[in-house]
């Protein structure tokens, strides 16, 4: 079975997230997506919600969507001690998995083009594959040479790879284009305009009863 990894600060979580994970699903065959929430340390910029804020919108976005599970590994406090770096949650996967089982991280194309700012990013693959959905704004090539030759030597376009392999494939997934953000969202509500066609229903009450994303009194 190929296990699947979304990573992301989710502050919120919104249908961006969700539909093209959907969609990613069906076209590669994943059983689970396990949406992974990260950690970000006390001297970086903060996610407006708190994690326990940012983890309940997550189990009320995916209570009646079987397809996503919870992974809350970088929130632990063994991790959440220093920022999260995805390599280090990949390796300590495969510590716990072995070598034979398959693993995909999924990101957005913004993700994937900022890759090279990422810790030890061109031996991400020796620990998974790269499942790239689509989003509107970032162009499918980039200017970086380095990024743009490690895509090429490792992009295959036969989804079977990525179950044949456990590892070592970039794979650009046809996904629908949602043109949403959680920065777009925030800024929405902060401007008291509704977004209640960008999340979830119950996500979006939570949103309301907090009071998250207002203006500081
Ligand atoms: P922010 O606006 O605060 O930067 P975000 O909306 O990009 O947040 P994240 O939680 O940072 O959301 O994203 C987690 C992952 O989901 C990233 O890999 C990102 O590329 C991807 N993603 C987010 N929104 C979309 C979208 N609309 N379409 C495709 N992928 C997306």
């Amino acid at each position: 079975m190929l296990t699947a990894l979304l990573g992301g600060t989710f502050d919120p979580i919104h249908y961006g997230h969700l539909r093209p994970a959907i969609s990613l699903a069906s076209e590669v065959g994943l059983k689970q997506i396990s949406l992974l929430p990260n950690h970000i340390p006390p001297h970086k910029p903060q996610p407006e919600a708190s994690t326990e804020q940012r983890l309940a919108m997550l189990k009320l976005a995916i209570e009646d969507l079987p397809l996503f599970a919870l992974d809350v590994r970088e929130l632990l406090p063994k991790a959440s001690t220093r920022p999260s770096f995805t390599i280090e949650t990949l390796q300590a996967w495969r510590q716990e998995n072995g070598d034979s089982e398959g693993l995909a991280f999924i990101m957005g194309q913004d993700s994937l083009l900022s890759l090279p700012t990422w810790n030890k990013w061109q031996t991400l693959l020796d620990y998974c594959h790269l499942l790239i959905c689509r989003r509107p704004g970032y162009a499918k090539n980039t200017n970086n040479i380095e990024l743009q030759q490690w895509i090429e030597v490792h992009n295959t376009s036969n989804a079977q790879d990525l179950h044949d392999s456990p590892h070592g494939y970039i794979f650009f997934a046809h996904t629908p284009l949602e043109n949403i953000s959680a920065t777009e969202i925030r800024l929405n509500i902060n401007n008291q305009a509704s977004c209640e066609n960008l999340l979830p229903a119950k996500v979006w009450h939570y949103i309301q009863q907090q009071e998250l994303y207002c203006a500081k009194k």
